[in-house]
């Protein structure tokens, strides 16, 4: 085994080593004060590490060795959607045509990228049942905001603005949800879910009335379980007067088989960077397009993009419009890769994925369900929620369960979310995992609940193969340590 840590370069620079060898230059060395004003220049070298190359090589490769990622194991983590993505879309993405072109271009010069991102509106069109898609917001968190935007500038529009002050959101909801619609301006009311784990109808109907601007919903919901009173919870807040927002950050669950347009919504955002094959979790680029409803289109963000018989035009006259939410056509790159994957994959081939996504739940659930509680028993979609609570009377917490699953190699589900699951675990084991591979997770989730009875100390103790161990995590997020102290 190699030392836990690596050293920094730091620690390990010795004075005088070089990373290369060059012969003496024959060019006259000019002096730094032709150059700089004097009260720039430096009195003393840098400190820069001093190393070889070959050392320089090990450090940053045994760093890459410490990150674990989709392509490295399992990564159940719920709401995340952290499935793996065809390597080809990369390739794509990074065609030059694609990378090398220049927001500014003119549009005449940049039609096959102007065209790219219409056929995606289009394809979008289809998979959300919308009207009109954009494609500038940069993450889910930003489609939410701008489309709530949109329930603004409508209710503006209908002299209700003032008025329609509250958003609707269940206590299951995404956390981003809330946050979104306050930073749009809005009060948040929670709706509390009922015992099934759905919206209550009657909580529902004793929230709305003529200050009700909306209600955020995802279906199938945190829970992974899906709103089978969709359609009359649609009805009762458009009768009320309000919109529907659908938070489609994890539409694996429903592709091809329906949409939020069919069930009643009238602003929805995507993920691209979660089920349509842009790798996330490191806070890189992301998209998160909206889609809305006919008698929104005028309030989506502008510039758009038109067809004009073979020509693609950027149009931005559009008066009713909530403005521009990000920079150029979004994050272009995650719509090439967006793009790829669709035409790849094709009709048949994303309804596959919501099958397999939600096969491969309900299997987890159903092995996993004699060990933990289940809180909603019925059938789940892409993902369902387990509660430790019979391993708690142990001594044993959700928290140890997620840490011993790092000694067999997986990377922990989602825990404690959503927060009205006691000692919630929350598990999306994805459509792109073999059977073997949900069986591996499964044996090692079960040999965990067997030593939680009986012998606790090898679930409470862990992780017991890893660098770090357990981090005083307050302290870590509240006073990180993020400077290098010269000891
Ligand atoms: C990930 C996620 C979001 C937020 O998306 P970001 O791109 O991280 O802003 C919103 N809602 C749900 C259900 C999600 O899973």
């Amino acid at each position: 085994m190699t030392a836990v840590y690596n050293d920094l370069l730091f620690e390990i620079s010795r004075p005088g080593r070089k990373g290369y060898s060059l012969p003496e230059s024959s060019v006259e060395k000019t002096a730094l004060t032709d150059v700089l004003p004097e009260h720039l220049i430096r009195e003393e070298a840098a400190e820069l590490p001093e190393l070889s190359e070959l050392q320089v090589m090990r450090h940053y490769t045994g760093l890459s060795n410490k990150n674990f990622g989709i392509e490295t194991g399992f990564y159940p983590l719920g709401s995340c959607t952290m499935k793996y993505n065809p390597k080809v879309n990369e390739d794509i993405a990074r065609y030059s045509g694609f990378a090398q072109i220049h927001p500014f271009q003119p549009a005449k010069t940049a039609q096959g990228a102007l065209e790219l991102m219409y056929r995606l509106e289009e394809n979008l069109k289809e998979v959300t049942g919308m009207d009109a898609i954009s494609l500038q917001p940069a993450a889910g968190a930003q489609g939410e905001w701008a489309g709530l935007l949109i329930f603004k500038a409508y209710h503006e529009a209908n002299g209700e603005g003032e008025q329609r002050r509250k958003i609707l959101v269940p206590d299951s909801a995404h956390g981003t949800n809330p946050a979104s619609a306050v930073v749009a301006g809005y009060d948040v009311v929670e709706i509390k879910s009922n015992e099934q784990g759905r919206v209550g109808i009657d909580a529902l109907k004793a929230a709305v009335g003529p200050d009700t601007a909306g209600l955020m919903l995802t279906n199938p919901n945190t829970l992974g379980l899906f709103e089978v009173d969709i359609v009359e919870i649609a009805e009762i807040v458009h009768e009320a007067g309000g919109l529907l927002y659908y938070d489609g950050a994890n539409a694996n669950a429903i592709l091809g088989k329906s949409t939020p347009g069919e069930m009643g919504f009238d602003v929805v955002h995507l993920n691209l960077h979660k089920s349509f094959s842009t790798p996330h979790g490191g806070g890189g680029p992301g998209s998160g397009p909206i889609g809305v409803k006919d008698y929104l289109k005028a309030f989506m963000p502008s510039p758009r993009i038109e067809k004009e018989g073979d020509t693609y035009r950027v149009t931005t006259d559009h008066p009713q419009s909530i403005g521009r939410v990000k920079g150029y056509f979004g994050n272009f790159g995650v719509n090439v890769r967006a793009y790829a994957y669709i035409r790849s994959m094709g009709a048949e081939g994303l309804q596959q994925v919501s099958e397999d996504a939600v096969l491969h739940a309900n299997y987890l659930k159903a092995r996993l369900e004699p060990y933990y509680d289940t809180p909603y028993s019925s059938h789940c979609k892409h993902e369902f929620v387990l509660s430790g609570v019979r391993q708690k009377k142990l001594g044993v917490r959700t928290l140890d369960i997620a840490k011993r699953l790092l000694d067999y190699g997986f990377y922990a589900p989602t825990v404690y979310f959503p927060l009205i699951v006691e000692e919630c675990l929350m598990i999306e084991p994805t459509e792109t995992e073999a059977k073997e591979q949900l069986d591996a997770f499964a044996d090692a989730m079960i040999e965990i609940a067997e030593d939680a009875e009986k012998n606790p100390d090898t679930v409470t103790g862990a992780p017991f193969t890893k660098a770090v161990k357990r981090l005083d995590e307050v302290t870590a997020a509240r006073k990180p340590v993020v400077t290098y102290q010269r000891s």
